[in-house]
């Protein structure tokens, strides 16, 4: 069937003759070879109108010769979905990053529906959550290896259910940003007060400032198909330009340049999304100019994409059209970024602001953001909350009322707008609006200074970090250095392991950004739930038993080498210290520490490294004080010595609620590795997901440790909750958890200790 031949016709005239109503299904079965690509959906279509597009996926298989079958038959796997918000934006990108350097035809199937596993929209579309169980179908030389490539991309980002302090640092602010009015609605709900949701708290006063989107005029016929198709290659080709441009972290003020970056990276992906590129150049083809066509083919996806049950997938949109317009205004010649001039405190306001053209304000000048539409998390959000300017959004059409230069407070902890209050409430929200920034700069401050108990026992705060972004990110909570970086981010989703100078000047860019402060580079900790595309790591029963961290370093001792050598060249001021992964003996540290020496003596270096080991399993806890002897200090990775204590797989769905570090197992583990450690003088961290827990932190020092390393936007809070305690107070704490019978039992008792300090921040 070709594009545009009838697929059914009736005579609905006499139909609705006969008929008490009409309704006619249009049923397109799984198992028909087909698919329903696009669709008109809730409007009425009006006869000859477009309705819907369907497409053949492959050959419906021929009956009779086995050979036959098997030439069209794909290698398919099943697999549950482990990505903690389902296949939205980023792991769709990275799936379909992943297929690139390989030749197959590869599709997903899940919901009932496929996708091209090379389209991150159409990834998107599926609407696939946490849990859900997807078929990857591979056809092509490189079948197997797409198959790979996919579970290898599924695997390395399975997340069990969220506690607090694993989640990533973008996904706290979108969530902190979510918190007080997440339940609210859209609509006004008396005259001069609308009420929205909160995409940024925090509250601010000033002159109403209306931002309305470029209307670009597209003509809708072409010049001749080569001439448009070259047309849509330049603009995509200036925005791509544009883009990478920001992804390399230039574009924007310090505070919002980690997001701003991200946003970029996935535009770039939505730029080149094979799909939306074909769809675009299928109505090129059918007469239509680059600019008509490509605003078809973003708002064809758009539109699925808004029809999803998930909003985190329906917040996407914007970026979608985001790029379409900076797609069209390059097309017309216009350039984007140019600092959209602003009054002084204005509150900006919009139907829904762009990621981009946020970026192009002058963030500065910009006191609040009211979008009558929009999400909590889309990516505008996000960059609000980045650049610390409260935001509201779905406060209604009525919004956009609003005249310029009306004074408005925007009240982004109750979810209100209040349009032209009248004089003393603007007063007494000036008042507010400069005390909280006081207060707020107190906080920071707070979290800028070093961390004692109460009674003056020094405890480091550091951070756990995996890119440039977020060192930036910890500085700014208050973090006193990085206590772990998991120099993974380097090693995975690519088809090749970086060279040295490549690590090297990674590792730089993070220590400049730390200064003075401690750098502690993790070495490669791939193999188990990290697997590594070019590594030819073995199949194994049991890939969390197997050859993972330093074992994988060990068994591939070049890449250690390589990696050793990229450490040792961060020099300057930053403080390097190596830790190692995954240790269960002395003599894995011996070889590490006889490697090092030999590369000192090739590099002609005497300068010490202080190496450190992580305790992660049962086995190097009990050994603690044999490994305090040969190492320079030790750190607790919780979420592994968890996993092997109790046993229970780290990814597990079914077991992550009674995956509980607060185990009374695995507190007296803790409590031998800081025995261990006192023993030799060491200073003992602990660097896993219970070091972000603020209800943990007085038990852990209780227990003896000197540092904890956390996700960065928690550091305050556990700054807080520290200094609220004596040392003598941690001990007594500790002592009893560590007789309590289950986790469950040692959460009730944290959590009865008073959070005087917290309480008073
Ligand atoms: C840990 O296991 O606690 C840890 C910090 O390492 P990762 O989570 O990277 O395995
Ligand atoms: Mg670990």
């Amino acid at each position: 069937m070709r594009a545009g031949d009838v697929l059914l016709s009736f005579d609905l005239d006499l139909l609705a003759q006969r008929a008490r109503s009409v309704l006619t299904p249009v049923i397109v079965t799984a198992d028909s070879g087909c698919e329903i690509r696009k669709r008109n959906l809730d409007c009425a279509v009006a006869v000859g109108e477009w309705l819907m597009e369907i497409v053949a996926q492959q050959a419906p298989a021929a009956a009779g010769s086995p050979a036959d079958v098997t030439a069209i038959t794909p290698a398919a796997r099943r697999l549950t979905v482990g990505f903690e918000h389902g296949i939205h934006a980023r792991p769709a990108a990275l799936l379909a990053a992943s297929l690139r350097p390989l030749a197959a035809d590869v599709r997903l199937l899940a919901r009932g529906r496929q996708a091209n596993a090379r389209s991150t929209v159409a990834l998107m579309s599926l609407g696939v959550r946490h849990g859900d169980e997807i078929e990857i179908r591979a056809t092509g030389p490189d079948a197997e290896n797409a198959l790979d490539a996919l579970t290898a991309v599924f695997a390395a980002h399975e997340s069990p259910p969220a506690r607090a302090g694993t989640a990533s640092y973008r996904e706290l602010t979108a969530q902190d940003a979510r918190q007080p009015a997440a339940s609210s609605g859209a609509s006004a709900v008396a005259s001069g007060t609308l009420r929205g949701v909160v995409a940024s708290p925090g509250l601010a006063v000033g002159p109403a400032l209306q931002l309305r989107r470029p209307e670009i005029g597209v003509r809708e016929r072409s010049l001749g198909v080569p001439e448009e198709n070259a047309a849509l290659d330049r603009a995509r080709s200036e925005v791509r330009a544009r883009l990478e441009r920001r992804a390399l972290g230039g574009a924007t003020g310090d505070g919002a340049r980690g997001a701003a970056t991200e946003i970029a990276a996935a535009h770039l992906e939505l730029l080149d999304d094979p799909e939306l590129v074909a769809s675009a150049r299928t109505e090129i083809a059918a007469g239509r100019s680059a600019g008509f066509a490509w605003r078809a083919a973003v708002r064809a996806s758009a539109a699925t994409l808004e029809s999803l049950a998930d909003a985190r997938l329906r917040e996407r949109v914007d970026d979608l059209l985001d790029l379409e317009t900076q797609v069209l205004l390059a097309l017309a010649g216009n350039p984007v970024g140019a600092a959209t001039t602003v009054p002084e405190h204005a509150i900006v306001l919009a139907r829904e602001l762009l990621p981009s053209q946020l970026i192009a304000l002058d963030g500065a000048r910009v006191a609040g953001i009211g979008m009558a539409a929009g999400g909590a998390t889309s990516h505008a959000a996000i960059l609000a909350a980045a650049m610390g300017i409260p935001a509201l959004v779905a406060l209604g059409n009525e919004v956009l009322a609003v005249p310029d230069g009306t004074e408005v407070v925007l009240d982004a902890a109750n979810g209100v707008l209040e349009i032209a209050p009248g004089e003393s409430r603007l007063v007494s929200a000036r008042a507010r609006v400069a005390a909280s920034a006081v207060q707020r700069a107190a906080l920071a401050a707070a979290a800028q200074r070093e961390c004692r108990t109460a009674d003056g026992t020094r405890i480091e705060v550091l951070a756990n970090i995996g890119s440039v972004a977020e060192a930036q990110a910890a500085l700014r909570n208050g973090a006193e250095g990085c206590g772990l970086l998991r120099t993974e981010f380097l090693f995975l989703d690519r088809q090749s392991p970086p060279s040295e100078a490549e690590q090297t000047a990674e590792y730089l860019k993070i220590a400049e950004v730390l200064g003075a402060r401690p750098l502690t580079i993790r070495t490669l900790d791939a193999g188990g739930d990290k697997p590594i595309a070019y590594l030819p790591l073995p199949k194994e029963e049991n890939p969390a038993l197997g050859l993972r961290g330093v074992r994988t370093s060990l068994a591939w001792p070049q890449l250690l080498r390589t990696q050793l050598r990229a450490v040792l060249a961060v020099r300057g001021p930053a403080q390097c210290r190596l830790l190692l992964p995954m240790i269960s003996e002395v003599e894995e540290i011996e070889t590490v520490r006889t490697m090092l020496a030999e590369i000192q003596r090739e590099l002609g270096r005497a300068d010490a490294l202080s190496v450190g080991v992580m305790i992660e399993t049962p086995a190097a806890a009990l050994l603690a004080e044999r490994i305090a002897a040969v190492a320079d200090f030790l750190s607790i990775g919780t979420n592994d010595l968890t996993q092997y204590t109790l046993a229970m797989d780290r990814g597990h769905p079914q077991l992550a609620a009674r995956l509980d570090a607060l185990h009374p197992a695995v507190l007296r583990l803790i409590a031998r590795t800081a025995e261990g450690a006192r023993a030799h003088g060491r200073h003992v961290a602990v660097c896993g997901g219970l070091a972000s827990e603020p209800l943990a932190a007085p038990l852990l020092v209780g227990l003896g440790v000197h540092e904890l390393s956390a996700v960065p936007a928690l550091i305050p809070q556990l700054k807080a909750r520290i200094a609220s305690l004596s040392l003598s107070d941690c001990r007594s704490l500790a002592v009893e958890a560590l007789a309590q019978p289950n986790a469950t039992a040692v959460r009730a008792l944290a959590a009865a200790v008073p959070r005087a300090a917290e309480a008073r921040s």
